[in-house]
């Protein structure tokens, strides 16, 4: 083993909440160990946001040509034949481009990447287990970003047929049929943009709700494309168990009381992420845990000191924006400042067909609801989204504020395009704006924040 010797920083993990971290350590004058096993980008920009983002995109492209029927002479020549393979191969170079600037980014920073899987002996060392061997590293600093991973149906258990989203978008044959687990974000995102490239899809949900953390309202539009995309979804499914021969997984499920079973070349479980807690030493550390996560607070110390965890691993919500916040203000504290991770907002983003966005508080978290004026106006009255596609648009947004005050207290929309409407909602959010303040702001014509802007006139 080769000693590598002191460093200020050592992070473990470098995803999005890991390599922001270190980037930002090293600026600060810290001498600075990034540990990765795989890719830097971790689980966002390999295997998550980017290249589902990817898939859904180029999907929803392919699907369209098909509604540019009535407007073409003699209507789509032909029913558009999808070639998985270079869907995947310009996903893959999307995710290499990325993978790139962040590794270009590390190295201007000055953050010694280290290529290997580490393991905490101690409280301050780390051994990296290497291609050429195991290196030894002691840090004044350790910040935990070892993020999460699929969590498994016992009754499913990952294996042939039956895959996680990892393996759903590095497919090299698109699935006959294609049987989605669990109705979250990752399960109907992915379910949708496979139905859309052409495999037959069906949902299963233990739930009496898909997306069950919005309210029923704002899964309504997505409901309704799932049906007009023939995408079969049951809900309140208990699963007994597969059987799986010649690559044929069959499922034993009771259906809202009735036995039944379901055949598909495969079965999709997307039923959460666990954070990452074992593997890595964790047990040498002494550190608390909560719930399934690492326990931290609200300056993102675990309960050893110089011990930091940030991202998936220390819970949800687990998304990337969350991970990079957090790694915001532990390196501010590393840098000698005051810093707390206190959000007043953490955006939450669905990339269905329509995607839903979520800022601050449902109607229905809000409070007393006398005590709350909410105001829902439909896309099908905003220019912008009539022009974004031939057919219906089926989406709406909405305010919710405290009468007392006029203080917004939670924006939501589902619709097209409306993901890119999130950060004006935060920035709202977060700057405790009032009704008045967005009816008196000057929204761009023809944009479907114009909506928002109507919504406050409608409440004042
Ligand atoms: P991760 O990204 O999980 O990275 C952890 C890294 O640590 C990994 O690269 C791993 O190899 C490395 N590692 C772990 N242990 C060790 C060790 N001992 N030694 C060396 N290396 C180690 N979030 C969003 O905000 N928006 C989205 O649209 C979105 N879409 C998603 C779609 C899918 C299909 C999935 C699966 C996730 C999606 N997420 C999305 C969630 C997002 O990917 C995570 O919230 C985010 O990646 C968490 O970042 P992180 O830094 O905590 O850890």
């Amino acid at each position: 083993m080769s000693e590598a010797g002191d460093v200020d920083v050592l992070v473990l993990g470098g995803g999005p909440g890991g390599y922001a971290l270190a980037a930002r350590s090293a600026q600060a004058g810290l001498k600075t160990a990034l540990v990765e096993a795989a890719r830097l980008g971790g689980v966002c920009l390999t295997q998550g946001c980017i290249p589902s983002k990817a898939l859904i995109e180029l999907s929803g492209k392919i699907a369209g040509t098909r509604e540019l029927a009535p407007f073409l002479a003699g209507g789509i020549p032909a029913e558009p034949q999808v070639e998985l393979g270079r869907v995947m191969a310009w996903k893959d170079g999307i995710v290499d481009r990325l993978n790139t600037g962040v590794v270009k980014a590390m190295a201007r920073a000055g953050v010694e990447v280290v290529q290997g899987w580490g393991t905490m002996q101690d409280a301050r060392t780390c051994i990296v287990r290497g291609a050429g061997g195991d290196r030894s590293f002691r840090a004044r600093h350790v910040v935990l970003a070892t993020g999460s991973e699929a969590a498994a149906l016992a009754a499913v258990p990952f294996g042939g047929p039956v895959i996680s989203s990892t393996e759903a978008l590095g497919l090299a044959a698109l699935p006959q049929h294609l049987v989605v687990i669990g109705a979250g974000y990752i399960g109907l995102e992915l379910g949708m943009a496979f139905r859309k490239l052409g495999a037959r899809v069906t949902v299963l949900e233990a739930a009496s709700q898909i997306l069950p953390q919005f309210d029923a309202a704002l899964v309504a539009p997505v409901r309704r494309r799932l049906q007009q995309l023939d995408i079969a979804v049951h809900t309140g499914i208990a699963i007994d168990g597969v059987e799986v021969a010649d690559g044929q997984a069959t499922l034993s499920i009771v259906d809202n009381g009735t036995a039944r079973t379901v055949a598909a070349d495969k079965m999709l479980v997307t039923v959460g992420r666990r954070p990452r807690l074992a593997g890595w030493g964790r047990e040498n550390l002494g550190i608390g845990v909560k719930d399934g996560a690492i326990r931290i607070d609200e300056r993102c110390m675990t309960t050893v000191e110089r011990i930091w965890a940030i991202g998936d691993v220390t819970g949800g919500p687990m998304l990337a924006h969350r991970a990079t916040a957090q790694a915001h203000v532990v390196a501010d504290q590393l840098a000698g400042k005051v810093a707390r991770f206190d959000p007043v907002a953490i955006p939450s983003i669905c990339f269905t067909d329509p995607e839903i966005v979520s800022v601050g508080a449902l109607p229905q978290q809000a409070g007393d609801r006398a005590a709350i004026a909410v105001a829902q106006l439909s896309f099908a009255g905003n220019g912008r989204a009539l022009t974004l596609a031939p057919g219906e648009v089926d989406g709406f947004l909405r305010i919710v504020a405290r009468r007392a005050d006029r203080r917004i207290l939670g924006i939501q929309a589902v619709g097209p395009h409306v993901s890119e409407l999130s950060g004006e909602f935060v920035a709202l959010l977060e700057m405790g704006a009032v009704v008045e303040d967005v009816r008196d702001m000057i929204h761009a014509h023809p944009t479907l924040g114009e909506l928002l802007h109507e919504a406050a006139h409608s409440l004042h």
